[in-house]
């Protein structure tokens, strides 16, 4: 049975370089109905936060991906001791003040990578290495090879950041007696406009993004491009068919760059597909962090104020700007607003609010019957007068249609 792993440290937020490896990780095991599991690589007790731990978890689960077993390193630090011990006793370890210290029996290491295929390793910088530090924690060589090993790993999936461990670690299978697992390195994801997503290209974390107002089904799908096509030129992939898809062997061997204009595409398209309903939440969340608050207005309203949005959105965080006249009535003019809003027109918004005043039914075909009305009296085209009202109501040159806005 296939058993793959993610192993993030709770050092940082769930960086989307990390997403993707949990992802294609995540989908190699469940394409092969196999089992998935999260070991959580908490030895470095200063760097190790639990608000980064939890925030892993939260955001993993956003994504949509599960897990069948979760292990903590931290609470497993006598079985990596025991395994320290055996290395001792077997004369392939030696303790020096208080660390483990392991040899290396150097022999050329040669990899069948799965995404990088064979690589040959001559030389190691080092011909020992610390295991066990002084303080009793391992380091993560040594605490990885133990963990792959006793959770019966069989598919070790991880950033081709890790390529220079490898054959340290299949030195440590080898002394240890243990079988290998396969190892499969994916590509770094790079900035548009080269190098590494360091925290100068933006926003690294998926937190971030979920505060963006982008949607899991986005994220998924844009990070599986990034790397891996489902074949043909399909763009469109939900994770319940990429599971069905999913080979290690299609994921392409060099590092690809993460592009917005992709990415905000399918953000897009995701909105525009979602219900209303399943909105309503997203939304409340990005307006609160906004400082406003939409659990004081009428659910059914708001609904129907993201209706008219739906369409036009590329990430919900747009909203609350672009939305904000229905919610408030202070609201700025947008710097493009006065060339359409000129004095002539008050005259003619000023008639036409006193028609639509009276009104008794306020429902978007009696609006247009009366504004068409208002514009013939004034002898005017209703093109004259939509762009003024719109202006005028919302702030904005662009919006949804003007009889459903003022509905
Ligand atoms: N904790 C390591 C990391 O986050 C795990 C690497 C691995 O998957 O082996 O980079």
């Amino acid at each position: 049975m296939v058993k793959t792993r993610f192993a993030p440290s709770p050092t940082g937020f769930l960086h989307i370089g990390g997403a993707r490896t949990c992802l294609f990780s995540w989908l190699y095991a469940r394409s092969r109905k196999g089992s998935f599991v999260l070991r959580i690589e908490d030895t470095d007790r200063v760097r190790s936060k639990k608000e980064y731990l939890e925030e892993i978890l939260e955001s993993l689960k956003w994504l949509g991906l599960d897990w069948d077993e979760i292990y903590y390193q931290s609470r497993r630090f006598k079985l990596y001791r025991e395994h320290a011990q055996k290395l001792i006793d077997a004369g392939k370890a030696y303790e020096k003040e208080g660390a483990v210290f392991f040899k290396y029996e150097f022999d050329e290491v040669e990899i069948d990578d799965l995404i990088k295929r064979k690589m040959v390793f001559r030389e190691l910088p080092k011909d020992e290495e610390v295991i066990i530090k002084s303080d009793g924690s391992p380091t993560y060589n040594f605490s990885c090879v133990i963990d792959d090993a006793l959770m019966q790993i069989t598919h070790v999936i991880r950033g081709d950041d890790h390529i220079s461990n490898t054959p340290k670690q299949i030195l440590m299978y080898k002394a240890l007696g243990f079988d290998l697992p396969f190892f499969a390195h994916v590509p770094l994801i790079l900035a548009e406009q080269g190098g590494r997503l360091s925290k100068r290209f933006g926003a690294t974390s998926i937190r971030q993004y979920k505060e963006l107002g982008y949607l899991p089904q986005a994220v998924v799908n844009y990070l599986l491009l990034l790397g891996w096509s489902p074949g043909g030129d399909q763009e469109i992939i939900s994770l319940s068919q990429a599971k069905d898809k999913f080979d290690l062997r299609d994921i392409n061997k060099a590092a690809a760059s993460f592009t917005f204009d992709k990415f905000n595409w399918l953000n897009a398209h995701y909105i525009k597909e979602s219900a209303l309903e399943d909105l309503y939440w997203p939304v409340v969340d990005v307006f609160a962090r906004q400082g406003l608050d939409l659990i004081s207005f009428d659910k059914e309203y708001v609904l129907k104020v993201m209706g008219l949005f739906r369409e036009r959105t590329t990430v919900l965080s747009e909203l609350p700007e672009k939305t904000r006249c229905f919610f408030n009535d202070d609201f700025t003019y947008a710097s493009d607003t006065d060339k359409v809003l000129e004095k002539k027109s008050m005259q003619e918004l000023k008639k036409l609010t006193d028609s639509l005043t009276n009104l008794n039914n306020f429902d978007k075909e009696t609006i247009e019957k009366e504004f068409r009305a208002v514009c013939d009296s004034l002898g005017l085209k209703a093109r004259d007068l939509v762009h003024p009202a719109r202006v005028a109501l919302s702030g904005q040159t662009k919006g949804p249609g003007l009889f459903e806005a003022m509905e």
